[in-house]
Protein backbone atom coordinates (compact mmCIF):
# COMPACT_ATOMS: atom_id res chain seq x y z
CA UNK A 1 0.00 0.00 0.00
CA UNK A 2 1.09 3.63 -0.55
CA UNK A 3 3.04 5.40 2.23
CA UNK A 4 2.36 8.56 1.02
CA UNK A 5 -0.83 11.19 1.21
CA UNK A 6 -1.94 11.93 -2.38
CA UNK A 7 -3.58 15.25 -2.86
CA UNK A 8 -5.56 15.72 -6.12
CA UNK A 9 -6.44 19.18 -7.30
CA UNK A 10 -5.92 21.85 -10.07
CA UNK A 11 -3.36 25.86 -9.36
CA UNK A 12 -5.90 27.57 -9.69
CA UNK A 13 -8.45 25.98 -7.00
CA UNK A 14 -7.64 28.23 -3.49
CA UNK A 15 -9.26 24.91 -1.46
CA UNK A 16 -6.29 22.95 -2.73
CA UNK A 17 -3.66 25.57 -1.77
CA UNK A 18 -5.51 25.84 1.89
CA UNK A 19 -5.20 22.03 1.99
CA UNK A 20 -2.03 22.17 0.44
CA UNK A 21 -0.64 25.03 3.21
CA UNK A 22 -2.62 22.95 5.96
CA UNK A 23 -0.60 19.61 5.33
CA UNK A 24 2.56 21.83 4.89
CA UNK A 25 2.22 23.73 8.19
CA UNK A 26 1.67 20.20 9.65
CA UNK A 27 4.81 19.26 7.82
CA UNK A 28 3.32 16.05 6.48
CA UNK A 29 4.79 14.70 3.38
CA UNK A 30 2.30 14.61 0.81
CA UNK A 31 2.48 14.51 -3.02
CA UNK A 32 0.95 17.09 -5.34
CA UNK A 33 -1.06 16.21 -8.56
CA UNK A 34 -2.06 18.72 -10.69
CA UNK A 35 -5.22 17.21 -12.49
CA UNK A 36 -4.80 19.61 -15.55
CA UNK A 37 -1.75 17.93 -16.36
CA UNK A 38 -1.88 14.65 -14.70
CA UNK A 39 -4.98 12.58 -16.77
CA UNK A 40 -4.18 9.75 -14.42
CA UNK A 41 -5.24 12.01 -11.85
CA UNK A 42 -8.65 13.46 -13.20
CA UNK A 43 -9.40 9.72 -13.19
CA UNK A 44 -8.50 9.02 -9.98
CA UNK A 45 -10.98 11.90 -8.62
CA UNK A 46 -13.86 10.89 -10.69
CA UNK A 47 -13.49 7.32 -9.97
CA UNK A 48 -12.97 8.55 -5.86
CA UNK A 49 -16.55 10.99 -6.44
CA UNK A 50 -18.81 9.29 -9.05
CA UNK A 51 -18.11 10.75 -11.61
CA UNK A 52 -17.28 14.19 -10.26
CA UNK A 53 -14.79 16.55 -10.52
CA UNK A 54 -14.53 17.39 -6.91
CA UNK A 55 -11.01 18.65 -5.72
CA UNK A 56 -9.28 18.65 -3.65
CA UNK A 57 -9.30 15.05 -3.29
CA UNK A 58 -6.98 13.22 -0.39
CA UNK A 59 -5.96 9.85 -0.77
CA UNK A 60 -4.72 8.52 2.34
CA UNK A 61 -2.37 5.60 2.67
CA UNK A 62 -5.04 3.94 4.63
CA UNK A 63 -7.11 3.76 1.01
CA UNK A 64 -9.86 6.14 2.45
CA UNK A 65 -10.28 9.76 0.46
CA UNK A 66 -11.70 12.89 1.65
CA UNK A 67 -13.30 15.69 -1.12
CA UNK A 68 -13.08 19.20 -0.23
CA UNK A 69 -12.26 18.53 3.35
CA UNK A 70 -12.14 21.73 6.00
CA UNK A 71 -8.80 21.97 8.17
CA UNK A 72 -11.04 20.49 10.78
CA UNK A 73 -11.50 17.55 9.10
CA UNK A 74 -8.17 17.20 7.88
CA UNK A 75 -6.93 17.80 11.13
CA UNK A 76 -8.89 14.72 12.66
CA UNK A 77 -8.20 12.65 9.66
CA UNK A 78 -5.06 12.84 10.74
CA UNK A 79 -5.28 12.50 14.52
CA UNK A 80 -4.15 15.66 15.36
CA UNK A 81 -4.82 16.17 19.23
CA UNK A 82 -6.92 19.75 19.80
CA UNK A 83 -8.46 19.76 22.71
CA UNK A 84 -6.42 19.28 25.64
CA UNK A 85 -6.62 16.95 29.15
CA UNK A 86 -7.32 19.61 31.92
CA UNK A 87 -8.84 23.16 31.79
CA UNK A 88 -6.72 24.73 34.62
CA UNK A 89 -2.67 24.89 33.66
CA UNK A 90 0.39 26.32 35.32
CA UNK A 91 1.58 27.88 32.11
CA UNK A 92 -0.19 28.06 29.06
CA UNK A 93 1.73 29.18 25.74
CA UNK A 94 0.34 30.48 22.84
CA UNK A 95 2.55 29.28 19.80
CA UNK A 96 4.50 26.26 19.50
CA UNK A 97 7.36 27.74 17.51
CA UNK A 98 10.79 28.10 18.72
CA UNK A 99 10.38 30.58 21.47
CA UNK A 100 7.56 28.87 22.69
CA UNK A 101 8.78 25.76 23.15
CA UNK A 102 11.76 26.86 24.63
CA UNK A 103 9.54 28.68 27.48
CA UNK A 104 8.01 25.51 27.88
CA UNK A 105 10.62 23.06 28.01
CA UNK A 106 12.32 25.41 31.16
CA UNK A 107 8.72 25.67 32.59
CA UNK A 108 7.89 21.90 32.75
CA UNK A 109 11.60 21.17 34.03
CA UNK A 110 10.64 23.24 37.25
CA UNK A 111 7.21 21.12 37.16
CA UNK A 112 4.63 23.41 35.86
CA UNK A 113 1.93 21.89 34.47
CA UNK A 114 2.09 23.80 31.26
CA UNK A 115 0.13 23.83 27.64
CA UNK A 116 1.52 24.63 24.28
CA UNK A 117 -1.27 25.68 21.51
CA UNK A 118 -0.13 26.20 18.23
CA UNK A 119 -2.65 27.38 15.22
CA UNK A 120 -0.56 25.06 12.80
CA UNK A 121 2.37 22.63 13.31
CA UNK A 122 4.47 22.08 16.25
CA UNK A 123 8.02 24.32 15.43
CA UNK A 124 6.93 27.49 14.08
CA UNK A 125 9.11 29.06 10.85
CA UNK A 126 11.92 27.30 11.85
CA UNK A 127 10.31 24.35 11.34
CA UNK A 128 9.28 24.28 7.79
CA UNK A 129 12.71 26.50 6.67
CA UNK A 130 14.67 24.07 5.01
CA UNK A 131 18.22 24.29 6.11
CA UNK A 132 19.21 26.70 8.99
CA UNK A 133 22.89 27.34 8.68
CA UNK A 134 23.61 30.01 11.64
CA UNK A 135 22.09 28.36 14.84
CA UNK A 136 24.77 27.37 17.34
CA UNK A 137 25.73 23.73 18.01
CA UNK A 138 25.50 22.52 14.71
CA UNK A 139 28.90 22.70 12.26
CA UNK A 140 27.34 21.41 9.03
CA UNK A 141 23.44 22.78 9.35
CA UNK A 142 20.80 21.35 10.50
CA UNK A 143 17.19 20.90 8.67
CA UNK A 144 14.29 23.13 10.32
CA UNK A 145 12.38 19.94 10.30
CA UNK A 146 14.82 18.21 12.29
CA UNK A 147 15.57 20.70 14.95
CA UNK A 148 12.03 21.78 15.15
CA UNK A 149 11.12 17.67 16.08
CA UNK A 150 14.04 17.48 18.21
CA UNK A 151 12.81 20.82 20.54
CA UNK A 152 9.32 18.59 20.49
CA UNK A 153 11.05 15.49 21.35
CA UNK A 154 12.71 17.50 24.13
CA UNK A 155 9.01 18.95 25.48
CA UNK A 156 7.36 16.14 25.61
CA UNK A 157 10.35 14.37 27.61
CA UNK A 158 9.09 17.04 30.62
CA UNK A 159 5.53 16.42 29.96
CA UNK A 160 4.52 19.58 28.17
CA UNK A 161 0.68 18.80 26.72
CA UNK A 162 0.91 20.08 23.18
CA UNK A 163 -2.30 21.13 21.02
CA UNK A 164 -1.74 21.56 17.21
CA UNK A 165 -4.10 22.95 14.36
CA UNK A 166 -5.84 25.54 17.28
CA UNK A 167 -5.62 28.90 17.08
CA UNK A 168 -6.05 31.16 20.10
CA UNK A 169 -8.72 34.02 19.67
CA UNK A 170 -7.97 35.82 23.06
CA UNK A 171 -6.51 36.14 25.67
CA UNK A 172 -7.75 37.72 28.78
CA UNK A 173 -6.34 38.47 32.49
CA UNK A 174 -8.33 39.24 35.64
CA UNK A 175 -5.05 39.66 37.53
CA UNK A 176 -5.25 35.77 39.17
CA UNK A 177 -6.00 34.16 36.61
CA UNK A 178 -5.56 34.27 32.61
CA UNK A 179 -8.43 32.92 30.28
CA UNK A 180 -7.00 31.66 26.79
CA UNK A 181 -10.04 30.26 24.49
CA UNK A 182 -9.35 29.18 20.99
CA UNK A 183 -11.27 28.86 18.08
CA UNK A 184 -12.63 25.37 18.79
CA UNK A 185 -14.68 27.31 22.00
CA UNK A 186 -12.32 25.91 24.55
CA UNK A 187 -11.46 28.22 27.23
CA UNK A 188 -8.41 27.49 29.06
CA UNK A 189 -6.84 28.82 32.63
CA UNK A 190 -3.84 29.27 34.01
CA UNK A 191 -1.62 31.21 36.36
CA UNK A 192 0.65 32.92 33.67
CA UNK A 193 1.05 32.84 29.92
CA UNK A 194 3.35 33.12 27.24
CA UNK A 195 1.84 34.64 24.01
CA UNK A 196 4.95 33.86 21.06
CA UNK A 197 2.97 33.74 17.84
CA UNK A 198 6.33 35.25 15.59
CA UNK A 199 4.94 36.87 12.78
CA UNK A 200 4.13 36.02 9.36
CA UNK A 201 5.95 37.69 6.21
CA UNK A 202 3.96 39.03 3.70
CA UNK A 203 3.88 36.72 0.47
CA UNK A 204 2.91 37.93 -3.16
CA UNK A 205 0.32 35.78 -3.53
CA UNK A 206 1.45 34.91 -7.20
CA UNK A 207 1.41 31.42 -8.38
CA UNK A 208 3.94 29.03 -7.87
CA UNK A 209 4.89 31.35 -4.63
CA UNK A 210 3.81 28.63 -1.93
CA UNK A 211 6.03 25.67 -3.66
CA UNK A 212 9.10 27.41 -4.16
CA UNK A 213 9.45 28.94 -0.67
CA UNK A 214 12.76 28.03 0.63
CA UNK A 215 13.95 26.51 -2.98
CA UNK A 216 14.84 29.85 -3.97
CA UNK A 217 11.75 32.19 -2.87
CA UNK A 218 13.38 33.43 0.53
CA UNK A 219 12.29 36.13 3.39
CA UNK A 220 15.84 36.32 5.72
CA UNK A 221 19.02 37.56 3.69
CA UNK A 222 20.47 37.18 6.94
CA UNK A 223 19.88 33.23 7.11
CA UNK A 224 19.56 32.33 3.63
CA UNK A 225 22.06 34.88 1.23
CA UNK A 226 24.96 32.79 2.10
CA UNK A 227 23.43 29.98 0.45
CA UNK A 228 23.90 32.18 -3.05
CA UNK A 229 27.34 32.78 -3.07
CA UNK A 230 28.87 33.31 -6.30
CA UNK A 231 25.55 33.34 -8.11
CA UNK A 232 25.48 35.48 -10.86
CA UNK A 233 22.02 37.35 -9.89
CA UNK A 234 19.19 37.68 -6.81
CA UNK A 235 16.15 39.41 -7.29
CA UNK A 236 14.76 41.27 -3.95
CA UNK A 237 11.05 41.66 -3.80
CA UNK A 238 9.91 45.11 -2.19
CA UNK A 239 11.29 48.64 -2.90
CA UNK A 240 10.96 49.70 1.14
CA UNK A 241 13.70 50.26 3.97
CA UNK A 242 14.15 46.41 4.49
CA UNK A 243 14.17 45.57 0.34
CA UNK A 244 17.10 47.78 0.30
CA UNK A 245 18.92 47.64 3.22
CA UNK A 246 18.54 43.45 3.01
CA UNK A 247 19.34 43.80 -1.18
CA UNK A 248 23.04 45.95 -0.23
CA UNK A 249 23.73 43.32 2.33
CA UNK A 250 23.27 40.61 -0.91
CA UNK A 251 25.45 42.04 -3.04
CA UNK A 252 28.20 41.17 -0.85
CA UNK A 253 27.03 37.16 -2.38
CA UNK A 254 26.06 37.84 -5.93
CA UNK A 255 27.26 40.19 -8.95
CA UNK A 256 24.01 41.93 -9.38
CA UNK A 257 20.69 42.15 -7.22
CA UNK A 258 17.43 43.65 -8.77
CA UNK A 259 15.55 45.58 -6.53
CA UNK A 260 11.58 45.04 -8.32
CA UNK A 261 9.11 47.65 -7.30
CA UNK A 262 5.59 47.28 -7.82
CA UNK A 263 4.85 51.25 -7.84
CA UNK A 264 6.35 53.65 -9.93
CA UNK A 265 8.76 54.64 -7.05
CA UNK A 266 11.00 53.48 -4.40
CA UNK A 267 9.08 53.83 -0.37
CA UNK A 268 12.90 53.70 1.18
CA UNK A 269 14.31 56.37 2.94
CA UNK A 270 16.43 58.76 0.75
CA UNK A 271 19.43 57.63 2.53
CA UNK A 272 18.95 54.26 1.44
CA UNK A 273 17.67 55.39 -2.13
CA UNK A 274 21.24 57.31 -2.52
CA UNK A 275 23.04 54.02 -1.51
CA UNK A 276 21.87 51.94 -3.89
CA UNK A 277 22.21 54.37 -6.38
CA UNK A 278 25.71 54.68 -6.08
CA UNK A 279 26.32 50.70 -5.55
CA UNK A 280 26.84 49.45 -9.35
CA UNK A 281 25.86 46.23 -8.53
CA UNK A 282 22.35 47.15 -7.63
CA UNK A 283 19.31 47.93 -10.68
CA UNK A 284 16.03 48.79 -9.58
CA UNK A 285 12.89 47.76 -11.65
CA UNK A 286 9.95 49.96 -11.21
CA UNK A 287 6.06 49.19 -12.14
CA UNK A 288 6.49 45.93 -12.10
CA UNK A 289 4.66 43.17 -10.36
CA UNK A 290 4.96 39.45 -10.09
CA UNK A 291 2.58 36.97 -11.96
CA UNK A 292 3.95 33.97 -11.83
CA UNK A 293 7.11 31.93 -10.09
CA UNK A 294 8.41 29.28 -11.98
CA UNK A 295 10.37 26.01 -11.34
CA UNK A 296 13.21 24.57 -13.17
CA UNK A 297 12.29 22.07 -15.63
CA UNK A 298 14.98 19.38 -14.65
CA UNK A 299 12.19 18.38 -12.11
CA UNK A 300 14.82 19.29 -8.88
CA UNK A 301 11.79 21.97 -7.74
CA UNK A 302 13.63 24.98 -7.30
CA UNK A 303 13.05 28.40 -8.85
CA UNK A 304 13.78 28.19 -12.60
CA UNK A 305 11.80 31.99 -13.63
CA UNK A 306 9.93 34.92 -12.60
CA UNK A 307 7.42 36.51 -14.69
CA UNK A 308 6.64 40.28 -14.25
CA UNK A 309 4.28 42.37 -15.78
CA UNK A 310 5.09 46.09 -16.55
CA UNK A 311 2.50 47.77 -15.30
CA UNK A 312 2.07 50.43 -17.60
CA UNK A 313 3.03 48.61 -20.58
CA UNK A 314 1.09 45.24 -19.81
CA UNK A 315 3.84 43.64 -20.97
CA UNK A 316 5.48 40.24 -19.69
CA UNK A 317 9.01 39.74 -19.14
CA UNK A 318 10.35 36.42 -17.41
CA UNK A 319 13.78 36.76 -15.35
CA UNK A 320 16.34 34.07 -14.23
CA UNK A 321 17.61 35.04 -10.92
CA UNK A 322 19.28 32.51 -8.83
CA UNK A 323 16.90 33.18 -5.66
CA UNK A 324 14.28 36.23 -4.93
CA UNK A 325 13.94 37.31 -1.79
CA UNK A 326 10.90 38.51 -0.50
CA UNK A 327 10.56 41.94 1.26
CA UNK A 328 7.18 42.98 1.41
CA UNK A 329 6.12 43.32 5.01
CA UNK A 330 5.74 41.85 7.72
CA UNK A 331 2.50 41.16 9.92
CA UNK A 332 2.87 40.27 13.30
CA UNK A 333 0.44 37.69 14.31
CA UNK A 334 -1.08 39.72 17.37
CA UNK A 335 -4.52 40.17 16.21
CA UNK A 336 -6.31 38.25 18.79
CA UNK A 337 -4.23 40.30 21.31
CA UNK A 338 -5.26 43.75 19.94
CA UNK A 339 -6.60 46.26 22.46
CA UNK A 340 -5.77 43.66 25.38
CA UNK A 341 -1.74 44.51 25.50
CA UNK A 342 0.18 47.13 24.76
CA UNK A 343 1.63 47.16 20.88
CA UNK A 344 4.10 49.26 19.56
CA UNK A 345 3.37 51.43 15.77
CA UNK A 346 3.84 48.17 13.96
CA UNK A 347 1.72 46.12 16.26
CA UNK A 348 4.67 43.67 18.21
CA UNK A 349 3.83 43.16 21.82
CA UNK A 350 5.69 46.04 23.61
CA UNK A 351 7.27 44.10 27.05
CA UNK A 352 9.53 45.08 30.00
CA UNK A 353 13.03 43.90 30.71
CA UNK A 354 11.00 40.35 32.19
CA UNK A 355 9.25 40.44 28.97
CA UNK A 356 6.44 41.05 30.30
CA UNK A 357 3.67 42.29 28.63
CA UNK A 358 0.96 45.43 29.68
CA UNK A 359 -1.31 42.78 30.91
CA UNK A 360 -0.26 41.10 34.21
CA UNK A 361 0.75 37.75 33.80
CA UNK A 362 1.15 37.80 30.23
CA UNK A 363 4.52 37.77 28.56
CA UNK A 364 5.74 37.86 24.98
CA UNK A 365 8.63 36.49 23.04
CA UNK A 366 10.19 35.88 19.98
CA UNK A 367 9.47 37.49 16.93
CA UNK A 368 6.39 39.01 18.18
CA UNK A 369 8.05 41.01 20.46
CA UNK A 370 8.66 44.51 19.61
CA UNK A 371 12.39 44.93 19.67
CA UNK A 372 12.89 41.20 18.71
CA UNK A 373 15.48 40.24 15.64
CA UNK A 374 13.66 38.06 14.39
CA UNK A 375 16.24 35.26 14.32
CA UNK A 376 15.95 31.83 15.89
CA UNK A 377 18.66 31.67 18.57
CA UNK A 378 17.51 34.91 19.61
CA UNK A 379 13.67 33.57 19.51
CA UNK A 380 15.05 30.57 21.79
CA UNK A 381 16.77 33.04 24.18
CA UNK A 382 14.31 35.17 24.83
CA UNK A 383 12.29 31.64 24.99
CA UNK A 384 14.35 31.20 28.03
CA UNK A 385 14.20 34.97 29.15
CA UNK A 386 10.47 34.54 28.89
CA UNK A 387 10.68 31.05 31.64
CA UNK A 388 12.69 32.79 34.28
CA UNK A 389 10.72 36.21 33.92
CA UNK A 390 7.54 33.79 34.55
CA UNK A 391 8.87 31.86 37.18
CA UNK A 392 9.67 35.01 39.10
CA UNK A 393 6.25 36.72 38.64
CA UNK A 394 4.76 33.54 39.94
CA UNK A 395 6.79 33.59 42.90
CA UNK A 396 6.24 37.13 43.31
CA UNK A 397 2.05 35.80 43.25
CA UNK A 398 2.71 33.22 45.96
CA UNK A 399 3.78 35.15 47.89
CA UNK A 400 1.44 37.60 47.98
CA UNK A 401 -0.68 37.20 51.36
CA UNK A 402 -4.51 36.72 50.62
CA UNK A 403 -6.01 39.84 51.07
CA UNK A 404 -3.37 41.41 48.61
CA UNK A 405 -4.44 38.20 45.80
CA UNK A 406 -8.06 39.40 46.67
CA UNK A 407 -8.03 42.72 45.76
CA UNK A 408 -5.52 42.33 42.56
C1 LIG B 1 11.76 30.97 5.36
C2 LIG B 1 12.43 31.37 6.65
C3 LIG B 1 13.77 31.06 6.85
C4 LIG B 1 14.40 31.40 8.03
N1 LIG B 1 15.71 31.07 8.20
C5 LIG B 1 16.34 31.39 9.34
C6 LIG B 1 17.72 31.06 9.54
O1 LIG B 1 18.36 30.49 8.65
N2 LIG B 1 18.29 31.42 10.71
C7 LIG B 1 17.62 32.11 11.68
O2 LIG B 1 18.21 32.39 12.74
N3 LIG B 1 16.32 32.42 11.53
C8 LIG B 1 15.68 32.09 10.40
N4 LIG B 1 14.36 32.44 10.21
C9 LIG B 1 13.68 33.14 11.30
C10 LIG B 1 13.28 32.17 12.43
O3 LIG B 1 12.64 31.04 11.88
C11 LIG B 1 12.36 32.90 13.39
O4 LIG B 1 13.08 34.00 13.93
C12 LIG B 1 11.90 32.01 14.56
O5 LIG B 1 11.22 30.88 14.07
C13 LIG B 1 10.98 32.79 15.47
O6 LIG B 1 10.48 31.95 16.45
P1 LIG B 1 9.15 32.30 17.24
O7 LIG B 1 8.90 31.14 18.13
O8 LIG B 1 9.24 33.65 17.80
O9 LIG B 1 8.00 32.40 16.13
P2 LIG B 1 7.53 31.38 15.01
O10 LIG B 1 8.60 30.45 14.62
O11 LIG B 1 6.91 32.24 13.96
O12 LIG B 1 6.39 30.52 15.73
C14 LIG B 1 5.17 31.09 16.07
C15 LIG B 1 4.12 30.00 16.17
O13 LIG B 1 2.91 30.59 16.65
C16 LIG B 1 1.82 30.00 15.98
N5 LIG B 1 0.67 30.92 16.02
C17 LIG B 1 0.51 32.09 15.36
N6 LIG B 1 -0.69 32.64 15.67
C18 LIG B 1 -1.29 31.79 16.55
C19 LIG B 1 -2.53 31.79 17.24
N7 LIG B 1 -3.42 32.79 17.12
N8 LIG B 1 -2.82 30.75 18.06
C20 LIG B 1 -1.93 29.73 18.23
N9 LIG B 1 -0.73 29.69 17.60
C21 LIG B 1 -0.42 30.70 16.78
C22 LIG B 1 2.34 29.75 14.57
O14 LIG B 1 1.62 28.72 13.94
C23 LIG B 1 3.79 29.36 14.83
O15 LIG B 1 3.94 27.96 14.92
C24 LIG B 1 13.69 32.09 9.05
C25 LIG B 1 12.34 32.40 8.85
C26 LIG B 1 11.71 32.05 7.67
C27 LIG B 1 10.25 32.38 7.47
Amino acid sequence: MDEIIRVYGASWCPDCRRAKRFLGDQRVSFEWHDIEVDPDGVRIVQQRNNGNNIIPTIVFPDGSHLSEPSNEELAEKMGLERTATMHVYDLIVVGGGPAGLTTSIYAARENLQTLVIDSKGLGGQAGVTERLDNYPGFPDGIGGAELADRIVLQAQRYGVEMLQAVSVTSVTSDREEVDVETATGDHYHARAALVATGSSYRRTGAPGEDDLIGAGIHFCATCDGPFYKGASELVVLGGGNSGLEEGLFLTQFVDRVTIVQRGDRLTANKLLQDKVAMTPEMDVLLNREVVEFKPKDDGSGKLGAIVLKDRESGELEEIHPAGAFVFIGLDPNTGFVKGSVDLDDRELILTDMGLQSSMPGVFAAGDVRSGSTKQLASAVGEGAAAAIGIRMYLEAQDAKPMHMMEAG
